[in-house]
This record gives C-alpha cells, sequence and structure tokens, in this order.
C-alpha cells in the first residue's frame, strides 16, 4: 500500500540560481526542487551561506548548530528560509569558509580558493549529519541527493556512519570537475583510512570526492541518457569509465528542464518586444535591439549569429573564432556573450575590433544580455566537444532561434537536424555538425543559413522547437520515479 506521507528529500547543492550560479547547475538546483516541492515532495535544499545567499534570505533564522564534526571540519549552524513559493532553504553558515569576496570556488582573482575540499566537505559533512542518526534535529530525510563534486563525500561519510541511512543518489552535471585534492586531506577531512581504497575514494594517488560520490552512493543520475552512455566510454569517461562500467546497472540519465517562467519569450522583461510560436513578428524588433546593443550594423538582411558560453574548450568556440572572419565575408554577424579562457576572449574581441559592424563581443556574465542575444539572434552556436545536457540550446529553441550544435550529451537528446525530411514530418528542430572541426562548422553554418533564406521553411522550424516540452515539470516526474523506486 502506498503511503499518503510525502517523500522527504534532503538536495544538497554548491550553488542555487539566481542568487550564486556559474552553470547548468546553479539552474538545476533552483528549479528541480521547486518542482518536487510543487509536486508534493517534502524537500530542503543545503547551500552554503555565501554573502548572497544571506542577503537574499535576511529573515532567515538560526535552526540548530552544529558542533565541529571531526578533522578540521569547524562548527557550524544552520539557518532555515523560506523561499517564495515555500520550500524550505537551509542555509550552512560557517563565515570562516563561505563569507568571502569572489566566486563560490575562486578567488576575486581566478584561482581556486585553497581550502576548497575543506568547504565543501563541510558541506557534505553537514548533509550526512542531517540525514543520519547524528542530526540533532528531528526531520530526516529518506533520500539525500547530491550534485558534483562538492558534494560527493556524502555517501562516503555516510557510508562510514553509525546507525539508520537514507538512500543516496549523485547528479553528475560534468564528470570534467572532480575535486581531486592530495592525500593528506583525507584524515583533515575527518575520513576514516578505509576509505582509501581504489575501491572508495582513492583516484591516482589523490582523493577525489566526486569519485567517493560515485562508488558510495546507491544511484547516479546524469542530465541526459546520451551523456549517461557516453561517460562510460574512455573518450568521455575522463577516467572514470571503468568504475561507471561497473556501476551502469544503477546510472541513468534524466534530461534537465528549463525554467519556462524565466525563459519565456512572451513574458520576459529582458527583452524589446514579446513574441510567441503564434506571433514570431517580435523577433524582429529583438535582432535589432541586439544589434544595436553590440554596435553591429542595425539590419534584417544579415543572418546573425548568436553565442552565450563559458568560453572554454569544451564549448568549441575556437572553431566559431577560427572561421569568424569567413563568416563575416559571407555576410553574416555574430554576437558573443561570455567569458573564460584567454585566449579565446581574445581572438573573439579582436575579431569585432577588426569587424567592428559585424562581430559583437561582450565578455563577461550578463543574465540579461544573454536573453536579449537567445531573442535576437536567429541561430544560436553551440557545437560544443562534449556537452553533458546543455540548458542554451533549449532555450534557443523556445525562443524560436534554432541551435547548431554537435551531436553530443544532451544536445543529441533535444536537437533534431534539419533536412527536407524532418522538416516535412515537422520533427526538424536545428542543425547538427557532421564532425567535429572548423570545417564541419563552417559548412553546417552555411547549411543553416540557407535555409533561413526560405522564410516559410525557417518559420516551420522556428515553431517545432518553440513547441517541445522541456519543462521541468517532465524531469521532475522521472527524479520522483527514481526516488520513490529507492525509497
Ligand atoms: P554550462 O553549465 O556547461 O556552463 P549550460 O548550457 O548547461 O552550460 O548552462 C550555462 C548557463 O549559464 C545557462 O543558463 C547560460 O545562459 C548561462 N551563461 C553562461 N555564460 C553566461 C554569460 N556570460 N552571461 C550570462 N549567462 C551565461
Amino acid at each position: 500500500m502506498p503511503t499518503s506521507a510525502p517523500l522527504r528529500l534532503l538536495f544538497a547543492t554548491s550553488e542555487i540560481a539566481p542568487w550564486v550560479k556559474t552553470g547548468g547547475l546553479g539552474d538545476v538546483a533552483a528549479a528541480l526542487p521547486e518542482a518536487l516541492h510543487r509536486s508534493g515532495m517534502d524537500v530542503r535544499v543545503l547551500v552554503p551561506a555565501y554573502p548572497a545567499m544571506k542577503a537574499a534570505f535576511p529573515l532567515a533564522h538560526t535552526l540548530v548548530g552544529i558542533a565541529a564534526p571531526g578533522g578540521l571540519l569547524p562548527p557550524c549552524r544552520i539557518l532555515e528560509a523560506s523561499a517564495p513559493s515555500g520550500l524550505t532553504i537551509w542555509l550552512l553558515d560557517c563565515p570562516e569558509l563561505f563569507i568571502r569576496p569572489g566566486g563560490p570556488y575562486q578567488t576575486p582573482d581566478g584561482p581556486d580558493w585553497p581550502d576548497n575540499p575543506l568547504r565543501f566537505a563541510l558541506l557534505s559533512r553537514v548533509a550526512a549529519i542531517l540525514s543520519s542518526d547524528a542530526s540533532p534535529l528531528e526531520w530526516r530525510p529518506q533520500i539525500v541527493h547530491g550534485n558534483d563534486w562538492q558534494t560527493g563525500l556524502i555517501p562516503a561519510y555516510l557510508h562510514f556512519m553509525p546507525g539508520r541511512r537514507p538512500r543516496t543518489v549523485m547528479t553528475i552535471h560534468n564528470l570534467a570537475f572532480q575535486g581531486n585534492f592530495p592525500q593528506q586531506w583525507l584524515s583533515d577531512l575527518g575520513l576514516p583510512w578505509d576509505a582509501w581504497h581504489l575501491e572508495g575514494a582513492e583516484f591516482h594517488g589523490y582523493l577525489s570526492f566526486l569519485k567517493a560520490g560515485l562508488y558510495y552512493c546507491d544511484r547516479i543520475t546524469t542530465v541526459s541518457p546520451t551523456y549517461a552512455r557516453e561517460i562510460c566510454s574512455d573518450e568521455l569517461g575522463f577516467g572514470m569509465a571503468g568504475l561507471l562500467q561497473h556501476r551502469a546497472p544503477v546510472l541513468s540519465g534524466i534530461l534537465n528542464g528549463i525554467d519556462d517562467a524565466v525563459w519565456n519569450p512572451a513574458d520576459d522583461s529582458s527583452l524589446a518586444a514579446a513574441y510567441d510560436g503564434e506571433h514570431l513578428e517580435g523577433k524582429a524588433a529583438n535582432k535589432a535591439e541586439l544589434q544595436r546593443l553590440m554596435g553591429l550594423a542595425v539590419t534584417p538582411e544579415k543572418p546573425l549569429l548568436g553565442v552565450v558560453s563559458r568560453l572554454t574548450h569544451q564549448k568549441g568556440l575556437d572553431w566559431v573564432a577560427a572561421v569568424g572572419e569567413q563568416l563575416v565575408q559571407a555576410g553574416m554577424q555574430l554576437a558573443v556573450l561570455g567569458s573564460g579562457d584567454k585566449g579565446l576572449q581574445g581572438a573573439f574581441s579582436d575579431l569585432a575590433q577588426r569587424y567592428p559592424d559585424s562581430v559583437g563581443v561582450r565578455i563577461g556574465y550578463d543574465e540579461g544580455l544573454s536573453h536579449q542575444i537567445e531573442a535576437g539572434a536567429d541561430i544560436f552556436l553551440m557545437p560544443s566537444r562534449f556537452e553533458p545536457c546543455g540548458l542554451n540550446q533549449m532555450y534557443s529553441l523556445r525562443y524560436g532561434t534554432p541551435p547548431l550544435v554537435r551531436p553530443t550529451g544532451g544536445l543529441a537528446d533535444t536537437v533534431t537536424d534539419c533536412n527536407d525530411a524532418t522538416l516535412a514530418n515537422g520533427s526538424a528542430t536545428g542543425f547538427v555538425m557532421p564532425g567535429a572541426d572548423a570545417e564541419a562548422l563552417l559548412s553546417t553554418v552555411y547549411r543553416a543559413v540557407a535555409r533561413w533564406r526560405d522564410k516559410d521553411g525557417w518559420r516551420a522550424l522556428q515553431r517545432n522547437g518553440m513547441a517541445r516540452d522541456f519543462s521541468w515539470t517532465r524531469a521532475a516526474q522521472s527524479y520522483l520515479a527514481l526516488y520513490r523506486q529507492l525509497a
């Protein structure tokens, strides 16, 4: 007999949008717990009390104090706050570790905080305490859900704790980030030597937060079905393919959703004009606004390619920079928003300087401009070498800006290549590169622009993408089914 009591979930994360976000994880942590809360689950989100979190929740009150939990881990307390929806947020308050300038992982100058192992071991340790018999609270979760390496030690700590334990889920948002640190940290973080094992937290002589999580957890998910298969291969397994093959029976992929209230072209305060699939006229005003914002020639005649991204090798944007000049010569415009790799930043800035009418570049992070690019561009470029899920291609589908992608990870699961057959049967949504190099990018851009010139076909392509359901409601149902199975 199913019980009517709601399932209890502790969701631990190192970032949560809109307050603290470096990438897709922040978006997921904002949307998934909300969707689960709406579906009736009893959810607590545990996140460090960074300055931005304290500022966002000035009314948070002390729920409980936690004594120094072993090793060098300092004492801390939990502040309880409530999101507007009623979702409970627990802020892990430890000013010496979390009240700092800069990002969640890095100093204002860029390098990682040297005590990141301590900072995120505390997050993991506190999640483990709050889920076990060691908790000072009455509330205990049935499921603890960790995300990426920052919470990877949760299953490891729980494994070595006495008494009743919840079931554990680890989600890989990007296997490239593993949290591997020198062995000396093991005892500093209060982990027993039994964890220092090939079948445990050891990874090529390092203490690996992520590997510990993947080894000790009950279920592993990642953010798209294709990526779940790819990480079991040597090419995209980042050294962990063997472990993931071994754990394949408990590994699955659940495609992320997007926040369709925040990303809705019919109601988006960042846009110059509203539009939807039935009324696409507003897109022209958004293109003109984007051209104006980026200092480009304001004209509807030139195809405008958009990029919003971290500028890293992963994203394949070096191919875009390499053919930038050819794109300009062929009469296209390019609008790039992003930051990261200095070489790539330089390459795009250089293009913009040489061709100010055709190439606009904004180095930095700008939420409003990212919406305007999604709405104003004709084609969105996302030629990632690998992409666990990717959010931007889903935003661009929803904004009627067909994405150009490589067939990898979530891009393969969300974008259907446009050709005569897929356009005729209504499945076409974007453009898929046949290879992984600058030449494949260029030929696919030419192919996309040729389609763009056929206005009726293009509108059909736009509408196909805009009609796709990428809501969190769908994704949350899959997580809920998995939790139910586990609990
Ligand atoms: P990743 O998590 O690998 O960076 P995703 O596509 O999954 O890539 O998610 C990236 C998120 O970060 C999206 O919400 C995207 O809009 C946002 N983003 C990335 N770079 C910028 C930027 N420079 N300005 C604004 N938003 C950005």
